[in-house]
């Protein structure tokens, strides 16, 4: 479980993120939305220490993080999705998704089948892509392994921070429905960064709306589009998404809407 406890930051005399008070779940894929400069990406570097709090404290599993000794460990055990895809340009997509793997714990062989098999999970052909460099990548190809390198270590925490912003409307869609189908299987905690309402809806099993540094409602998608907590939220989904003033539109799967207990049976 991750918890947010007065989490308050300034950069000299601006307030960034104020009064932010809330847990997530262990197994949730839980999203923060807002528009740009809300504080979204600020919040989110907090939770892997590449950020700080100035007032107020983050917890992971009841432990202060700024109290972690060994961070490059702890960073390692979180994985960390960014637009680019952030692949190292000089190495092969085996080789950038090698660079997280703990090479005491593999032969060299079995190394290259997990990442094989990891890369046929995000339908990428092996034979094809394993020596593939990233600028031989469509964008959607590239989130795709940035995705494989930060689930293949099985960490319990991935944060994603605007993952699919860049990509096609196609590849986006196809991208968020392969995340669903990774969130069941692996069942990692998922924290999820968008400034796309719709995007929130159709992939949060609860969604923080955020707008200038502060939360506006922290509910499910249904909850959210039945009673949005003040005209902010209420704006924010229906000017920038006019599809999204349609609840059946956006769980058009029926998923986002199941608690983490019943889409795990927990
Ligand atoms: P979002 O991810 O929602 O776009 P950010 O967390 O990146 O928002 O930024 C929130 C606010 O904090 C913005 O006004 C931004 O300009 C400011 N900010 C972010 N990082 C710094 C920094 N290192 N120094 C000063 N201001 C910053």
């Amino acid at each position: 479980m991750i918890s947010l406890i007065n989490v308050h930051k300034n950069y000299v005399d601006k307030v960034v993120l104020d009064k932010i008070n809330f847990e997530i779940a262990s197994h949730e894929f839980f999203v923060l939305v807002g528009p740009s400069g809300s504080g979204k990406t600020t919040l989110l570097k907090m939770i892997n220490r590449l950020n700080e709090p100035s007032s107020g404290r983050i917890e992971i599993d009841g432990q202060d993080v700024k109290k972690i000794e060994d961070i490059k460990a702890f960073r390692r055990g979180i994985g960390y999705v960014l637009q680019s895809g952030a692949l190292f340009p000089n190495l092969t997509v085996a080789q950038n998704i090698a660079v997280t793997l703990d090479d005491k714990k593999y032969k060299p062989d079995e190394q290259n089948q997990l990442i094989a098999s990891m890369l046929k999970r995000v339908d990428l052909d092996p034979a094809t892509f394993m020596q593939r460099y990233p600028n031989e990548l469509s964008g959607g190809e590239a989130q795709r392994v940035g995705i494989v390198r930060a689930l293949i270590f099985k960490p319990n925490i991935m944060l994603m921070d605007e993952p699919f912003s860049a990509l096609d409307p196609l590849s986006r869609r196809q991208l968020q429905n392969l995340l669903l189908d990774l969130h069941r299987e692996f069942k990692t905690t998922i924290v999820f960064v968008t400034h796309d309402m719709q995007e929130a809806l159709k992939l949060g099993q609860r969604v923080a709306i955020l707008h200038e540094g502060e939360i506006q409602q922290i509910a499910s998608p249904r909850e959210i589009m039945a009673k949005p907590a003040n005209d902010f939220v209420r704006n924010f989904f229906a000017e920038e998404n006019p599809a999204a003033q349609n609840v059946e539109n956006v769980i058009a799967a029926g998923f986002a809407e199941e608690s983490v207990g019943q889409r795990f049976n927990i």
